[in-house]
């Protein structure tokens, strides 16, 4: 993945390459590439902008440093830039207080949320933190069994009521079963419509204001571009996410929805999903995933 970007950002560095002086008119130059570069990769417009902004910021005020040619002065800014937008550091997974942590996982059906979820458990019984998972997701009958079969898998306990009890309830009874099961962390995985709408909303926050979650992870397919960008803002308005999860970032993606959900919510992408594998979860490092797109 990030060929193309990779490739973009080259050019703008070919054209930085050898010159001994960075001058406001190859800054500009360089900038437009950047700036194509990532309209490209699918980032929102109002992310480029602000982004490009800043570079040329940074590369103008820049004082030249001896011994150091300008091209790489510019990809330094420009890496820093883009780590600064992913949001420097690992963010890592809240702690409840007192037992159980509870996370609400959110997001559109398709994304890879039932899959992260059980990830995510997986994840946190390797860090010695036991979970459960809790299936309310009662629209798409096969989704309660996926959830149920991926906790046989990798053995983890699921709560379920089936199909014919409302969410709300569901979610809120798993969180007290977990509770008096004295289990460390419960997720909550919730139902995803095919796209955003008011029902699914609802439904949403009131399962938030029944179990308040110490962490809302919305899970965003990173194959999706500019739409992750809105469902992003959709979400962050509508319910107020504390995080994402970046899934399928294993397949041809050109990235920009990495680049834009930090900048929207200004919540952190905390975990990558790197597969189909239940395993296939890693934490988002910004600082890594930058210098993966500079190539
Ligand atoms: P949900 O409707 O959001 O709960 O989505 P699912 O968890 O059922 O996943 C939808 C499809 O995406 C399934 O075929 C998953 O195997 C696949 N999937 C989920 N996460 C990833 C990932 O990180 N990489 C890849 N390649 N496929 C994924």
């Amino acid at each position: 993945m990030f060929e193309a970007l990779s490739e973009r950002f080259d050019s703008a560095w070919k054209k930085l390459r050898g010159q001994d002086k960075i001058s406001e008119a190859n800054i500009q130059e360089a900038l437009r590439d950047v700036r194509r570069a990532l309209l490209e990769a699918d980032v929102n417009l109002q992310v480029v902008k602000a982004f490009v902004a800043e570079v040329q910021a940074q590369a103008l005020g820049a004082e030249v440093v001896s011994g150091v040619n300008p091209g790489q002065q510019f990809i330094k800014i420009v890496n820093d830039e883009l780590t600064k937008l992913m949001g420097e550091t690992n963010a890592p997974l809240a702690k409840a207080e007192t037992a159980p942590t509870v996370i609400l996982m959110a997001g559109l059906q398709g994304t890879g949320k039932t899959t992260a979820t059980a990830k995510l458990a997986l994840h946190l019984r390797k860090e010695s933190r036991s979970a459960m998972m809790v299936a309310t997701d009662v629209y798409r009958p096969a989704a309660v069994d996926q959830l149920i079969t991926l906790g046989k898998q990798i053995d983890i306990p699921v709560f379920d009521l089936g199909t014919d009890a409302n969410p709300v309830e569901i979610a809120r009874q798993g969180v007290a079963k977990a509770k008096e099961d004295g289990i460390d962390t419960v997720i909550v995985d919730t139902a995803g419509r095919l796209q955003i709408d008011p029902k699914m909303m609802a439904e949403l926050a009131q399962i938030k204001e029944a179990v308040q979650p110490d962490e809302v992870l919305l899970v965003v397919d990173a194959m999706t571009g500019q739409e992750a960008a809105n469902l992003t803002r959709s979400f962050h308005e509508e319910i107020g996410i504390t995080g994402a999860i970046l899934t399928k970032m294993d397949g041809d993606s050109r990235g920009g929805a990495a680049l834009s959900v930090r900048q929207i919510s200004g919540q952190p992408i905390k975990f990558i999903g790197v597969g189909e594998k239940v395993e296939a979860l890693q934490p988002f490092y910004p600082d890594r995933m930058a210098s993966r797109i500079l190539g």
